[in-house]
Protein backbone atom coordinates (compact mmCIF):
# COMPACT_ATOMS: atom_id res chain seq x y z
CA UNK A 1 0.00 0.00 0.00
CA UNK A 2 1.15 3.74 -0.58
CA UNK A 3 2.14 5.87 2.54
CA UNK A 4 1.46 9.37 1.84
CA UNK A 5 3.05 11.34 5.02
CA UNK A 6 1.10 14.77 5.73
CA UNK A 7 4.65 16.71 5.15
CA UNK A 8 7.73 14.83 4.47
CA UNK A 9 10.87 16.86 5.73
CA UNK A 10 13.17 13.66 5.26
CA UNK A 11 12.31 14.06 1.14
CA UNK A 12 13.43 18.00 1.11
CA UNK A 13 16.69 17.55 3.24
CA UNK A 14 17.30 15.08 0.38
CA UNK A 15 17.32 18.03 -1.85
CA UNK A 16 20.18 20.00 0.19
CA UNK A 17 21.76 17.69 2.20
CA UNK A 18 25.33 18.29 0.74
CA UNK A 19 25.02 22.13 1.63
CA UNK A 20 23.43 21.90 4.92
CA UNK A 21 25.80 19.09 6.43
CA UNK A 22 28.94 20.84 5.17
CA UNK A 23 27.52 23.87 6.60
CA UNK A 24 26.69 22.44 9.78
CA UNK A 25 30.04 21.17 10.15
CA UNK A 26 31.48 24.65 9.73
CA UNK A 27 29.46 25.94 12.58
CA UNK A 28 31.06 22.90 14.77
CA UNK A 29 34.25 23.85 13.79
CA UNK A 30 34.61 27.91 14.43
CA UNK A 31 33.75 27.32 17.84
CA UNK A 32 30.87 29.61 18.12
CA UNK A 33 27.39 28.17 18.76
CA UNK A 34 24.59 30.77 19.84
CA UNK A 35 23.96 34.52 18.78
CA UNK A 36 27.38 34.22 16.20
CA UNK A 37 27.61 35.37 12.61
CA UNK A 38 25.21 33.02 11.13
CA UNK A 39 22.51 34.39 13.07
CA UNK A 40 23.44 37.99 12.43
CA UNK A 41 24.20 36.87 8.62
CA UNK A 42 20.34 35.02 9.11
CA UNK A 43 18.85 38.13 10.35
CA UNK A 44 20.29 40.43 8.03
CA UNK A 45 18.80 38.21 5.06
CA UNK A 46 15.47 37.72 6.72
CA UNK A 47 15.23 41.51 7.21
CA UNK A 48 16.07 42.04 3.42
CA UNK A 49 13.47 39.45 2.14
CA UNK A 50 10.58 40.77 4.30
CA UNK A 51 11.46 44.09 2.88
CA UNK A 52 12.06 45.76 7.39
CA UNK A 53 14.79 47.28 8.86
CA UNK A 54 14.98 44.84 11.79
CA UNK A 55 14.96 41.16 12.79
CA UNK A 56 16.14 39.19 16.26
CA UNK A 57 16.71 35.35 16.56
CA UNK A 58 14.98 34.28 19.22
CA UNK A 59 14.89 30.69 20.65
CA UNK A 60 11.06 30.00 19.03
CA UNK A 61 8.30 31.20 17.79
CA UNK A 62 6.15 31.85 20.92
CA UNK A 63 8.88 33.59 22.42
CA UNK A 64 9.33 35.89 19.52
CA UNK A 65 5.41 36.48 20.76
CA UNK A 66 6.15 36.56 24.17
CA UNK A 67 9.33 39.26 23.82
CA UNK A 68 7.07 41.79 21.66
CA UNK A 69 4.58 41.44 23.39
CA UNK A 70 6.61 42.23 26.53
CA UNK A 71 8.47 45.00 24.55
CA UNK A 72 5.16 46.83 23.66
CA UNK A 73 4.66 47.25 27.19
CA UNK A 74 1.62 44.89 27.54
CA UNK A 75 0.77 43.88 31.03
CA UNK A 76 -1.82 43.46 33.55
CA UNK A 77 -5.04 45.04 32.79
CA UNK A 78 -4.42 45.18 28.99
CA UNK A 79 -6.48 43.61 26.13
CA UNK A 80 -5.12 42.08 23.28
CA UNK A 81 -7.25 40.97 20.51
CA UNK A 82 -7.04 37.64 18.11
CA UNK A 83 -8.63 35.47 16.69
CA UNK A 84 -9.75 31.76 18.31
CA UNK A 85 -8.85 29.75 15.43
CA UNK A 86 -5.06 29.67 15.44
CA UNK A 87 -2.75 27.67 17.56
CA UNK A 88 -2.77 27.55 20.95
CA UNK A 89 1.02 30.43 21.47
CA UNK A 90 -1.41 33.37 19.63
CA UNK A 91 -3.26 33.68 22.51
CA UNK A 92 -0.77 31.79 25.38
CA UNK A 93 1.67 34.72 25.22
CA UNK A 94 -0.61 36.99 26.11
CA UNK A 95 -1.50 35.44 28.72
CA UNK A 96 2.18 35.08 29.46
CA UNK A 97 2.50 38.64 29.90
CA UNK A 98 -0.08 38.97 32.02
CA UNK A 99 -2.81 40.26 29.59
CA UNK A 100 -5.77 39.45 28.63
CA UNK A 101 -6.72 37.60 25.11
CA UNK A 102 -10.03 38.65 23.68
CA UNK A 103 -11.25 36.54 20.72
CA UNK A 104 -12.98 37.52 17.83
CA UNK A 105 -14.46 35.22 15.43
CA UNK A 106 -13.32 34.38 11.65
CA UNK A 107 -14.39 35.13 8.40
CA UNK A 108 -15.79 32.12 6.93
CA UNK A 109 -13.74 32.35 3.90
CA UNK A 110 -10.35 33.37 4.56
CA UNK A 111 -10.38 32.30 8.40
CA UNK A 112 -8.71 35.31 9.61
CA UNK A 113 -10.21 38.26 11.77
CA UNK A 114 -13.90 39.08 10.78
CA UNK A 115 -13.21 43.21 10.28
CA UNK A 116 -16.54 44.07 11.51
CA UNK A 117 -16.86 42.07 14.45
CA UNK A 118 -13.44 43.18 15.76
CA UNK A 119 -13.99 47.01 15.56
CA UNK A 120 -17.11 46.31 17.45
CA UNK A 121 -14.51 44.23 20.58
CA UNK A 122 -12.34 47.65 21.07
CA UNK A 123 -12.03 49.22 24.16
CA UNK A 124 -9.89 51.81 25.54
CA UNK A 125 -7.70 48.89 27.42
CA UNK A 126 -6.92 47.41 23.80
CA UNK A 127 -3.35 47.48 23.06
CA UNK A 128 -2.53 45.26 20.94
CA UNK A 129 -4.19 43.15 17.65
CA UNK A 130 -2.58 40.03 16.63
CA UNK A 131 -3.67 39.42 13.77
CA UNK A 132 -2.98 35.28 12.29
CA UNK A 133 -1.96 34.67 8.92
CA UNK A 134 -3.12 31.25 9.13
CA UNK A 135 -2.12 28.59 7.65
CA UNK A 136 -0.53 31.15 5.10
CA UNK A 137 -3.39 33.33 3.92
CA UNK A 138 -2.99 36.70 4.70
CA UNK A 139 -4.95 38.72 6.58
CA UNK A 140 -6.57 42.17 5.54
CA UNK A 141 -3.88 44.23 6.53
CA UNK A 142 -4.98 47.92 4.85
CA UNK A 143 -7.90 47.98 7.25
CA UNK A 144 -6.20 46.53 9.91
CA UNK A 145 -3.80 49.14 9.70
CA UNK A 146 -6.68 51.60 9.41
CA UNK A 147 -8.10 50.43 12.63
CA UNK A 148 -5.12 50.36 14.69
CA UNK A 149 -3.62 53.75 13.18
CA UNK A 150 -7.04 55.64 13.76
CA UNK A 151 -6.97 54.02 17.41
CA UNK A 152 -3.50 54.24 18.37
CA UNK A 153 -3.21 50.29 19.22
CA UNK A 154 -0.20 48.51 17.77
CA UNK A 155 -0.29 45.23 15.36
CA UNK A 156 1.45 42.53 16.08
CA UNK A 157 1.42 39.95 13.31
CA UNK A 158 1.29 36.50 13.66
CA UNK A 159 3.55 35.43 10.76
CA UNK A 160 4.49 31.61 11.86
CA UNK A 161 2.63 30.17 9.22
CA UNK A 162 3.30 32.63 6.77
CA UNK A 163 6.72 33.64 5.80
CA UNK A 164 6.69 34.68 1.77
CA UNK A 165 3.07 35.23 2.09
CA UNK A 166 1.71 38.80 0.40
CA UNK A 167 -0.53 41.28 0.83
CA UNK A 168 -1.21 43.55 -1.86
CA UNK A 169 2.22 42.60 -3.47
CA UNK A 170 3.94 43.51 -0.28
CA UNK A 171 5.31 40.93 2.00
CA UNK A 172 3.22 39.91 5.43
CA UNK A 173 5.44 40.92 8.02
CA UNK A 174 5.97 44.35 6.84
CA UNK A 175 2.51 45.78 7.52
CA UNK A 176 2.34 45.44 11.24
CA UNK A 177 4.64 47.17 13.98
CA UNK A 178 6.04 43.95 14.19
CA UNK A 179 5.73 40.81 13.26
CA UNK A 180 6.84 37.05 14.35
CA UNK A 181 7.84 33.96 12.54
CA UNK A 182 8.74 30.34 13.59
CA UNK A 183 11.07 28.15 12.35
CA UNK A 184 9.92 24.91 14.24
CA UNK A 185 10.66 22.15 11.37
CA UNK A 186 7.07 21.95 10.02
CA UNK A 187 6.85 25.36 9.10
CA UNK A 188 7.98 26.85 5.59
CA UNK A 189 11.06 27.80 6.51
CA UNK A 190 12.10 25.00 9.24
CA UNK A 191 14.94 24.26 10.58
CA UNK A 192 16.09 21.27 12.32
CA UNK A 193 15.07 22.18 15.84
CA UNK A 194 13.58 24.92 17.50
CA UNK A 195 13.82 28.73 16.23
CA UNK A 196 12.04 31.89 15.78
CA UNK A 197 12.32 35.53 14.73
CA UNK A 198 10.87 39.39 15.32
CA UNK A 199 11.11 41.72 12.38
CA UNK A 200 9.72 45.19 12.73
CA UNK A 201 10.88 48.88 11.55
CA UNK A 202 10.39 50.08 14.75
CA UNK A 203 13.96 51.10 16.32
CA UNK A 204 13.13 51.61 19.99
CA UNK A 205 11.17 47.46 19.69
CA UNK A 206 14.20 45.82 17.67
CA UNK A 207 16.90 47.52 20.47
CA UNK A 208 14.18 46.22 23.58
CA UNK A 209 13.79 42.65 22.16
CA UNK A 210 17.75 42.77 21.62
CA UNK A 211 18.23 43.06 25.01
CA UNK A 212 15.19 41.07 26.25
CA UNK A 213 16.56 38.27 24.44
CA UNK A 214 19.73 37.93 26.56
CA UNK A 215 18.02 38.10 30.66
CA UNK A 216 17.29 41.91 29.80
CA UNK A 217 21.36 43.02 29.62
CA UNK A 218 23.17 45.70 27.62
CA UNK A 219 26.08 45.57 28.01
CA UNK A 220 26.55 42.03 29.51
CA UNK A 221 25.97 41.39 33.36
CA UNK A 222 24.40 44.99 33.37
CA UNK A 223 20.55 44.49 33.74
CA UNK A 224 17.82 47.16 32.66
CA UNK A 225 15.20 44.97 32.82
CA UNK A 226 13.91 41.46 33.84
CA UNK A 227 14.68 39.38 30.37
CA UNK A 228 14.43 36.13 29.16
CA UNK A 229 17.09 33.26 27.83
CA UNK A 230 15.85 33.61 24.09
CA UNK A 231 18.35 33.23 21.83
CA UNK A 232 18.92 31.23 18.60
CA UNK A 233 22.06 29.31 17.81
CA UNK A 234 24.40 28.95 14.88
CA UNK A 235 23.30 25.33 13.78
CA UNK A 236 19.63 26.41 12.93
CA UNK A 237 20.75 29.68 11.67
CA UNK A 238 23.23 28.28 9.23
CA UNK A 239 20.41 25.41 7.85
CA UNK A 240 18.15 28.30 8.01
CA UNK A 241 20.01 30.67 5.54
CA UNK A 242 20.23 27.63 3.03
CA UNK A 243 16.60 26.80 3.08
CA UNK A 244 15.66 31.06 2.86
CA UNK A 245 17.43 30.68 -0.59
CA UNK A 246 14.71 27.89 -1.49
CA UNK A 247 11.85 29.02 -0.12
CA UNK A 248 10.22 31.51 -3.18
CA UNK A 249 10.71 28.39 -5.13
CA UNK A 250 8.98 25.67 -2.54
CA UNK A 251 6.24 28.47 -1.76
CA UNK A 252 5.38 28.39 -5.52
CA UNK A 253 5.66 24.43 -5.66
CA UNK A 254 3.18 24.57 -2.91
CA UNK A 255 1.06 27.24 -4.52
CA UNK A 256 0.79 24.97 -7.47
CA UNK A 257 -0.07 21.84 -5.87
CA UNK A 258 -2.62 23.76 -4.27
CA UNK A 259 -4.02 24.67 -7.94
CA UNK A 260 -4.12 21.42 -8.80
CA UNK A 261 -5.96 20.04 -5.74
CA UNK A 262 -8.66 22.59 -6.41
CA UNK A 263 -9.20 21.11 -9.90
CA UNK A 264 -8.78 17.71 -9.19
CA UNK A 265 -11.41 18.39 -5.81
CA UNK A 266 -13.73 20.39 -7.87
CA UNK A 267 -16.13 17.42 -8.45
CA UNK A 268 -16.58 16.52 -5.05
CA UNK A 269 -18.32 17.63 -1.70
CA UNK A 270 -15.28 19.14 -0.15
CA UNK A 271 -14.70 22.60 0.23
CA UNK A 272 -11.46 23.59 -1.12
CA UNK A 273 -9.31 27.05 0.13
CA UNK A 274 -10.24 30.52 -0.41
CA UNK A 275 -7.55 32.93 -2.09
CA UNK A 276 -8.96 36.10 -1.39
CA UNK A 277 -8.12 38.97 -4.40
CA UNK A 278 -4.68 40.82 -3.86
CA UNK A 279 -3.50 37.58 -1.57
CA UNK A 280 -0.30 35.29 -2.37
CA UNK A 281 -1.09 32.45 0.29
CA UNK A 282 1.38 30.11 0.22
CA UNK A 283 -0.08 27.18 1.87
CA UNK A 284 1.66 26.45 5.10
CA UNK A 285 -1.44 23.55 5.19
CA UNK A 286 -3.93 22.89 2.20
CA UNK A 287 -7.23 22.83 4.56
CA UNK A 288 -10.61 21.23 3.25
CA UNK A 289 -13.80 21.50 4.61
CA UNK A 290 -16.09 18.61 4.75
CA UNK A 291 -18.81 16.38 6.12
CA UNK A 292 -18.41 13.62 8.05
CA UNK A 293 -14.77 14.96 8.24
CA UNK A 294 -13.91 12.19 11.26
CA UNK A 295 -15.04 8.98 9.15
CA UNK A 296 -13.71 10.39 5.88
CA UNK A 297 -9.99 10.62 7.48
CA UNK A 298 -10.33 7.36 9.28
CA UNK A 299 -10.31 5.99 5.84
CA UNK A 300 -7.75 8.30 4.14
CA UNK A 301 -5.62 6.60 6.94
CA UNK A 302 -6.95 3.28 5.97
CA UNK A 303 -5.46 3.56 2.39
CA UNK A 304 -2.36 4.91 4.05
CA UNK A 305 -3.08 8.77 2.84
CA UNK A 306 -2.13 10.96 6.44
CA UNK A 307 -3.90 13.77 7.36
CA UNK A 308 -4.61 16.03 10.48
CA UNK A 309 -7.06 18.45 12.14
CA UNK A 310 -5.72 22.11 12.69
CA UNK A 311 -7.60 22.61 14.72
CA UNK A 312 -9.88 20.68 16.75
CA UNK A 313 -10.74 22.74 19.74
CA UNK A 314 -10.99 26.90 19.03
CA UNK A 315 -9.23 28.34 22.03
CA UNK A 316 -12.25 30.23 23.29
CA UNK A 317 -13.18 26.71 24.62
CA UNK A 318 -10.16 25.64 25.99
CA UNK A 319 -10.43 24.91 30.04
CA UNK A 320 -8.17 27.47 30.72
CA UNK A 321 -9.80 29.77 28.98
CA UNK A 322 -13.18 29.04 30.47
CA UNK A 323 -13.52 31.78 32.87
CA UNK A 324 -13.14 34.73 29.87
CA UNK A 325 -16.66 33.94 29.81
CA UNK A 326 -17.04 33.44 25.72
CA UNK A 327 -18.44 30.06 26.06
CA UNK A 328 -19.89 27.34 23.16
CA UNK A 329 -21.97 29.49 20.36
CA UNK A 330 -20.23 32.48 21.19
CA UNK A 331 -17.42 31.78 18.04
CA UNK A 332 -20.49 30.50 15.81
CA UNK A 333 -17.80 30.45 12.66
CA UNK A 334 -14.38 28.95 14.11
CA UNK A 335 -16.46 26.62 16.38
CA UNK A 336 -18.00 25.22 12.57
CA UNK A 337 -14.38 25.12 11.38
CA UNK A 338 -12.98 23.14 14.45
CA UNK A 339 -15.49 20.36 13.25
CA UNK A 340 -15.40 20.28 9.75
CA UNK A 341 -11.51 21.34 8.60
CA UNK A 342 -8.73 19.30 8.07
CA UNK A 343 -5.56 18.91 6.44
CA UNK A 344 -4.36 17.42 3.48
CA UNK A 345 -0.29 15.89 2.70
CA UNK A 346 0.77 19.20 1.35
CA UNK A 347 4.57 19.74 0.31
CA UNK A 348 7.11 20.90 -2.61
CA UNK A 349 8.07 17.43 -3.22
CA UNK A 350 4.37 15.83 -3.38
CA UNK A 351 4.19 13.96 -6.82
CA UNK A 352 1.13 14.30 -8.75
CA UNK A 353 0.85 10.45 -9.16
CA UNK A 354 -0.15 10.99 -5.25
CA UNK A 355 -2.25 13.64 -5.09
CA UNK A 356 -4.24 11.71 -7.68
CA UNK A 357 -4.16 8.83 -5.55
CA UNK A 358 -5.71 11.17 -2.78
CA UNK A 359 -8.34 12.35 -4.99
CA UNK A 360 -9.38 9.56 -5.72
CA UNK A 361 -9.19 7.90 -2.76
CA UNK A 362 -11.25 10.79 -1.32
CA UNK A 363 -14.09 10.30 -4.33
CA UNK A 364 -14.07 6.55 -3.54
CA UNK A 365 -15.21 7.61 0.30
CA UNK A 366 -18.42 9.33 -1.17
CA UNK A 367 -19.51 7.04 -3.33
C1 LIG B 1 3.95 27.40 15.24
C2 LIG B 1 3.17 28.59 15.65
C3 LIG B 1 3.54 29.40 16.74
C4 LIG B 1 4.63 29.03 17.70
O1 LIG B 1 5.86 28.80 17.16
P1 LIG B 1 6.90 27.83 17.94
O2 LIG B 1 8.17 28.03 17.18
O3 LIG B 1 6.38 26.45 17.85
O4 LIG B 1 7.01 28.32 19.34
C5 LIG B 1 2.81 30.54 16.99
N1 LIG B 1 1.73 30.87 16.24
C6 LIG B 1 1.34 30.12 15.21
C7 LIG B 1 0.16 30.54 14.41
C8 LIG B 1 2.02 28.95 14.89
O5 LIG B 1 1.60 28.19 13.87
Amino acid sequence: MKKIPLLDLKAQFATIREEVLAAVENVFESGAYILGPEVKALEKEVAEYIGVKHAIGVANGTDALVLTLDAMGVGPGDEVITTPFTFFASAETVSQVRGTPVFVDVDPETYNLDIEQLKAKITDKTKVIIPVHIFGQPANMDELRAIAEEKGIYILEDAAQAMGSQFQGQMIGSWGDAATYSFFPTKNLGGYGDGGMVVTNNDELAQKIRILRVHGSSPKYYHSMIGYNSRLDEIQATALRIKLRHLDQWNDARREKATIYNELLKDTPLVTPYEAPDRKHIYHLYIVQAEQRDELMKYLGEHGISTGVYYPVPLHLQEVYKDLGQGEGSMPVSEYLSKRTFALPLYPELSHEDMNYIVDTIKKFYK
